[in-house]
């Protein structure tokens, strides 16, 4: 439709009740606004409930990324998918899947094309921010045991105060046997806390700005406060407990890997349910729809590749972190055998970097420019850009990938949008498109909007959730 200078001219002519109707008219094939999820199908929100509950069940049992990795493979065995062995060519429509040390996965359907053809990748990562454990945790000081943390990624260390937590992790004794902890999830059992101090006395406290208020020092978790028979002595009854429990001593802990982490299971939020609130919806929420759109999809053509990849929050390193070689070295083992050129492979693939966006948040309004923002049930957040600053740290996608990555959404009826972190200049946020995009594979963010992101309690909308699994699903089967 086009505009032009007669229809302007005639505009004079009509009636009120027409110009309306043209008003109307040119709002509806010239303006853009994202949909609503609840506009893409009948019936939307009870089937997005639904498969939320595959999904409360996923980050209530797995709140690491060791747990999410174990928790994948499970899954990927209950549907036919096997072990990766690097011996042997995968056949077309064959599952297969390597774990990264326990702490990273990669799930893989063989596509009908040669691998030469490249593959589909939804990239998501199981790692959320958390308070480790120091190497030496254990002290007492005014009759109670603590263990001393060390926080892991971006996190207000004031909302980790007054907070039941949980314990996970694993832990070796020195003849090296494992020792796996979980303590604060079920039933009936203990939780952990760090303590704050009561306002009646908080007067020099709270005149502090929020990052300076609580230190990371002072992220101190109380463990424990019975003593000996004596009255003496709570560290020291506290690790005879612990070795009655699971035959450790102190020393053990210099060869652990414990974190703490929100207690409890996830909750729907608001009367309707609409939204679920929990921990760690950064990233396994992008995580869990991405593997089941795998699992559920046809043979594709092009081969499907699903990655939970473990240190995002703290910038993708380590050997399970997207920067270690563990990943583009089995692309060129499946590139190795089938003879195919690994250059070709990554030139010929395509990556949904699957991770959070965050929400537009009217109570804190003026940190976004709402006019590019995400927004809750308006579907999955097409990002083309993150970074800092002038987009520092982004691999910014290509408006070609855009266009061909949007293109397959608006074909399978997903509701997407767009959205910057926040206002530019507020500050910023980085996720492994650019480590993708160093492999020369084409990379761009998609994932779900959330609110209250990195607090213990982050909130996300069933709709979107639903979404995500809808476009992870679409892309698989993408040519
Ligand atoms: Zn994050």
């Amino acid at each position: 439709m086009q505009a032009n200078r007669a229809n302007e001219k005639e505009l004079g002519l009509r009636t009120e009740k027409e110009l309306e109707e043209l008003k109307a008219q040119y709002r509806k094939e010239l303006l853009y606004s994202p949909k609503n999820v609840s506009e893409t199908e009948e019936g939307f929100f009870e089937k997005a409930k639904e498969f939320c509950e595959g999904y409360k069940a996923f980050i209530d049992s797995a709140k690491t990324e060791r747990e999410a990795a174990s928790f994948a493979a499970a899954r990927a065995e209950e549907k036919g998918f096997k072990p990766y062995d690097r011996n042997r060519k995968l056949s077309a429509g064959e599952g297969v899947y390597l774990l990264n040390r326990g702490k990273a996965i990669v799930v893989i359907k063989k596509g009908t094309l040669p691998i030469s053809e490249g593959a589909n990748l939804v990239i998501a990562h199981t790692d959320s921010p958390r308070l480790d454990l120091k190497q030496r945790p254990l002290y007492e000081e005014g009759g109670m045991a603590y263990f001393k943390t060390h926080y892991y990624g971006g996190i207000k260390k004031y909302h980790w105060t007054a907070l039941p937590l949980a314990l996970h992790g694993v832990l070796f004794k020195k003849n090296g046997e494992k020792v796996e902890i979980s303590v604060g999830e079920k039933e009936g059992e203990p939780v952990f806390c760090i303590s704050d101090l009561m306002p009646h006395i908080a007067k020099d406290q709270v005149e502090k700005p929020l990052a300076s208020a609580i230190t990371g020092e002072g992220l101190n978790i109380i463990v424990g406060s019975v003593p000996l028979e004596d009255g003496t002595e709570v560290k020291l009854a506290l690790l005879k407990l612990l070795n009655e429990k699971y035959g450790i001593t102190e020393e053990d802990f210099l060869r652990a890997e414990l974190s703490a982490v929100p207690a409890g299971k996830s909750k729907d939020v608001g009367f309707d349910g609409g939204m679920i609130g929990a921990y760690g919806h950064d990233d396994r929420v992008c995580a869990y729809p991405s593997m089941e759109a795998l699992f559920d999809s046809e043979t594709p053509e092009r081969t499907a590749i699903c990655i939970f990849a473990d240190k995002e929050e703290i910038g993708s390193e380590g050997v399970t972190g997207l920067l270690s070689a563990a990943y583009t070295n089995l692309f060129k083992e499946l590139c190795e055998a089938e003879g195919a050129a690994y250059g070709e492979f990554c030139e010929n693939s395509c990556c949904l970097s699957a991770d959070v966006g965050g929400a537009f948040d009217p109570c804190y309004g003026e940190a976004y420019d709402g006019k590019n923002s995400a927004y809750v049930n308006k579907g999955v957040v097409v990002t083309k850009y993150t970074g800092a600053r002038g987009k520092s740290g982004s691999s910014d996608a290509s408006a070609e990938l855009v266009a061909k990555i949007t293109s397959v959404l608006d074909s399978r009826n997903v509701a997407w949008q767009t959205g910057e972190y926040g206002k530019v200049d507020q500050g910023g946020a980085g996720t492994v498109a650019k480590v993708v995009a160093s492999w020369n594979v084409d990379v761009v963010d998609l994932g779900v909007p959330i609110l209250s992101m990195h607090a213990p309690f982050e909130l996300a909308s069933k709709g979107d959730i639903y979404m995500m699994y809808k476009a992870a699903k679409a892309f698989f089967e993408l040519r």
